[in-house]
This record gives C-alpha cells, sequence and structure tokens, in this order.
C-alpha cells in the first residue's frame, strides 16, 4: 500500500520535533502536526521560560552580595514588563529555530490539531486526510487542577510567563518540581510567596535529606511552606481571593496557581477506537519500544507518562527512530537519569536516595553540609549538601544527591561516573578541584552512616 507519508508526527515538542528530524534526515518522507507553538512544553511554557526566570529572580541576592564583597551598589526594582517583553522576544526565536529545523530537513508542517482516523491515517482539523506507514503520537502532558470549590480562580504553570503584572502575594498549591522552583522564583521576585504541600515534606519520592534541606534554605530565603497543608475552598473577595485551608487558617491572595501534577494530552486523539490501550491516568501504553497495542502506532514523552522530562523525550523519540527506521531495535534507557530541580537552592540528584538505597542492600552513606565560602563570606547562613549512597557490597555509588548552587551542572557531571558504575574508591582517587564546593564528593574518607 502507498502512503502519503513514512511517518507522521502528532505533536511538535521537544521529542516530536527530534523524531520528525532525525528520520527525515535518514530519508522518510515525513510530515508534522501542532496545533500550537513549535517547541511544545519545554520551550513554550516550561523549563526554558521557567530558567529564565530563576536567572531573572536571582539578581536581587546576587546585589546584595555584591555589596559584601565591596561592590557600592543598590538594589533597585525588578520590572516584570521588561522582562516579559524579552522572554516573549526570545521564546519567538526558539519558536522559530523549532519551525526553521523541521522545514530545513523536508518535514511537511501542518498547524492544526490532528487525530486518528485509523491505524494508519491521520484527520487534520480542517478535514483533510493524510497516510502514513508510521505514526508517532507525541502530544505531551497539561497542567491539572484539583476539583474544588472556586478552583477557576486559580493560574497554573501555563499562564504565570502571561500574567499582566506581578501579584503582590501568591499562594502556590503542591509540592513537587513545579510548585517548589515558582515558590522560588516569585519569592526571589520579591512576591510575597506561600506555598501549600499536603505531605510531610517537598519534592516526595527524592532522597529525605536533601529535600529537607531545600525546604529549610526555602523558609530560610523567605518562601513561607506550610507542609502538611491544603486548600479546602476559594472565592473571589474584592480584587483578591480568600482561601479557605486544611489547617483552618483563612487568608486573602492576589494570585493561586495550582502545580498539582500533570496529565498526558492523549483526549480526543481517537486512540480508543482503534485499540490503543490507555492508562489509569489517561497516558498511551507503550511497549519497551514505545510501540503501543496498534503496530503502526508510536508514542513518546509526557503522553506515555513514564519519565516525564524533556530528555527524555527526545531520547525516546531517538530510539523510536533507531527502531523503525534503521532497523536496530533500540530500548530508550530510563536508568540512571540524572535531573535538576531548580529550586532556590538548586537540588542535582542522580540515582537511589538513601531510603531507596537502604531498602535493597546494606549501604554506607557519605554526606556532608557546609557553608560555602562564595555565600558565607557574604554572610550568608546558607548551607549546602554533596552526599553519596554507596553499595557496601560492589563499592557502586548507587546514588549522588547534591543541593546547591550549580547543583544542575555538577549533577550532569556526576551523572557520567554513576551511570559508568563508578565505585566509591574511583571517587576516592579522583584529585579535588580546590577550592570548589563539589571537591567534597571526592574527599569524603568516613561514611556518616552505614545500614
Ligand atoms: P508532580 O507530580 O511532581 O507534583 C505534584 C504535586 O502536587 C505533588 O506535591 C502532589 O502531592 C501535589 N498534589 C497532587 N494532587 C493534589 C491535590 N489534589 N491537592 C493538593 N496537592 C496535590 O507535578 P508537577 O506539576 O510539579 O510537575 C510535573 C512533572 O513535570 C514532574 O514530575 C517532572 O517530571 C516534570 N518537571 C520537571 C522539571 C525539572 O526537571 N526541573 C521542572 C518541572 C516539571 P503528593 O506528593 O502528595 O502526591
Amino acid at each position: 500500500m502507498n502512503f502519503d507519508y513514512d511517518l507522521f508526527v502528532i505533536g511538535g515538542g521537544s521529542g516530536g520535533v527530534r523524531a520528525a528530524r532525525v528520520a527525515a534526515q535518514g530519508g522518510a518522507k515525513v510530515a508534522l502536526a501542532e496545533e500550537d507553538r513549535y517547541g511544545g512544553t519545554c520551550v513554550i511554557r516550561g523549563c526554558v521560560p521557567k530558567k529564565l526566570m530563576v536567572f531573572a529572580s536571582e539578581y536581587a541576592g546576587m546585589v546584595e552580595d555584591a555589596q559584601s564583597y565591596g561592590w557600592d551598589i543598590q538594589p533597585g526594582g525588578f520590572n516584570w514588563e521588561t522582562f516579559r517583553g524579552k522572554l516573549y522576544a526570545e521564546l519567538d526565536r526558539l519558536e522559530a529555530v523549532y519551525r526553521n529545523i523541521l522545514k530545513n530537513n523536508g518535514v511537511e508542517t501542518f498547524d492544526q490539531r490532528a487525530k486518528l482516523a485509523d491505524a494508519h491515517t491521520v484527520e487534520l482539523a480542517d478535514g483533510t486526510r493524510k497516510t502514513a506507514k508510521h505514526v508517532l503520537v507525541a502530544t505531551g502532558g497539561r497542567p491539572v487542577k484539583p476539583d474544588l470549590p472556586g478552583a477557576e480562580l486559580a493560574i497554573t504553570s501555563n499562564d504565570i510567563f502571561h500574567l499582566k503584572k506581578l501579584p503582590e502575594s501568591i499562594l502556590i498549591i503542591g509540592g513537587g518540581y513545579i510548585a517548589s522552583e515558582f515558590a522560588g522564583i516569585l519569592n526571589g521576585l520579591g512576591v510575597n510567596t506561600t506555598q501549600y504541600y499536603r505531605g510531610a515534606q517537598i519534592l516526595r519520592g527524592f532522597d529525605d535529606e536533601a529535600r529537607g534541606l531545600v525546604c529549610e534554605e526555602m523558609c530560610q530565603r523567605g518562601v513561607n511552606v506550610h507542609l502538611g497543608t491544603n486548600i479546602l475552598e476559594m472565592r473571589k473577595e474584592g480584587d483578591k481571593i480568600w482561601v479557605k485551608a486544611t489547617n483552618g487558617e483563612e487568608n486573602l491572595f492576589d494570585q493561586v496557581m495550582f502545580a498539582t501534577g500533570r496529565a498526558p494530552n492523549s483526549d480526543g486523539l481517537g486512540l480508543e477506537n482503534l485499540g490503543v490501550e490507555l492508562g489509569r491516568r489517561g497516558q498511551i501504553v507503550v511497549d519497551d519500544y514505545s510501540q503501543t497495542a496498534v503496530p503502526s502506532i508510536y508514542a513518546i514523552g509526557d503522553v506515555t507518562d513514564r519519565v516525564n522530562l524533556t530528555p527524555v523525550a527526545i531520547r525516546e523519540g531517538m530510539a523510536f527512530v533507531e527502531t523503525v527506521f534503521n532497523g536496530n531495535p533500540t530500548k530508550p534507557d530510563h536508568e540512571l537519569i540524572p535531573t535538576a530541580i531548580f529550586t532556590q537552592p538548586e537540588m542535582g540528584t542522580v540515582g537511589l536516595s538513601e531510603e531507596e538505597a537502604r531498602d535493597q542492600e546494606p549501604i554506607e552513606v557519605y554526606a556532608t553540609s557546609f557553608k560555602p565560602m562564595q555565600q558565607s563570606f557574604a554572610g550568608r547562613s546558607e548551607r549546602v549538601l554533596m552526599k553519596l549512597i554507596v553499595s557496601q557490597e560492589n563499592r557502586k555509588v548507587l546514588g549522588c544527591h547534591i543541593v546547591a548552587p550549580g547543583a544542575g551542572e555538577m549533577i550532569q557531571l556526576a551523572g557520567i561516573a554513576v551511570k559508568m558504575g563508578a565505585t566509591k574508591e574511583d571517587f576516592d582517587r579522583t584529585v579535588a578541584v580546590h577550592p570548589t564546593m563539589s571537591e567534597e564528593l571526592v574527599t569524603m574518607k568516613t561514611p556518616t552512616r552505614t545500614g
């Protein structure tokens, strides 16, 4: 049978664009449909604008520190409109880069929503139908709000970049990556920031000691973190939003933001009718090669809800192309993924937490927490953490956890060693880079705990 294309990709985010480009470079005839902006969550409403906001929010502290270092400068005010204008221009530039990648590689694009009509047919919003030998669904995810009275008054991370002006006060609900990152950002920009998290400690699933330190430092810097607290109801009161919390408190905020998780974008794609299996959270169920229950349909990235990170979606996209177009069946590797949480302070992590490792085998824990030179000189009391989890049996470093300025940059490199299976002794025989914070990773001699 003759198809219009070898591959039709639905979704122009990081994963979809990468798969389309690599398949086209290999000689496949490829089309891609995107209903919104090219670049997807990461570029348009996630990682990229978020990180730029992190940078923006750190300057107030830097100016204070500069004074301690002898600079005669005064912090001025932060101009949200100026920043937002530059942010929009940068996102426009990046979106154009994504479009050009597709164009320059001969991928035909359709700026409209697409859904599946059958196992090999994609129907565009204008009714046009296109056939393809393979279809790749890479539609990502979206923020979800809990169902409670007044929830429509709250914003999500999608809206935060578009605020007309910065609120004087904000309540952020949730304790995951997004809630904790934006609590730091908004606090740094001078917004009076409160965070409610229903559990005992933010960043559930990460190393207890590391997330404990992040939370402590966030509080030190002025974020009003309420643990074991959730929102019960909210309503408009004048210009403000009145919120009742589970701890009985009633407060007024200018804005409320839900960062209570994300859901896969699998609705309305016609998947169920074709026999593509959807999981309990709406995620597309795929095998190790990203293939769905319908052999011609594959799915990658957040819509499959495996490990919801941009570089993972990109890897899944490349493995898909390798498998389907290069005759080389390749499973994306989901083991030992290093990741950073851009809280303030930042956390970088790879491998098992102390708690997970202890459940698995006898371990040694090497950890040190100290005041780093740069901040200590500036009179700050903040602490950093360098931590290694080591297997007693084979001496391998099972986990590395860093809470420090620049932890994201550090964990990328430590991640290589951990991925290679480095032992504690390999770390030890590496000469320290002095004076740095991360040199502690190679100079810790005595276990803090064993067990
Ligand atoms: P997460 O799933 O990480 O966190 C959701 C948070 O909301 C949890 O603290 C959860 O609590 C809480 N929550 C869920 N439902 C409710 C509810 N009904 N009421 C109150 N609280 C609730 O989602 P995020 O939105 O923070 O992030 C989504 C994903 O995006 C992440 O998992 C990550 O993969 C990715 N991401 C990665 C980033 C990075 O790499 N730096 C940055 C941003 C996002 P509980 O813990 O009790 O379940």
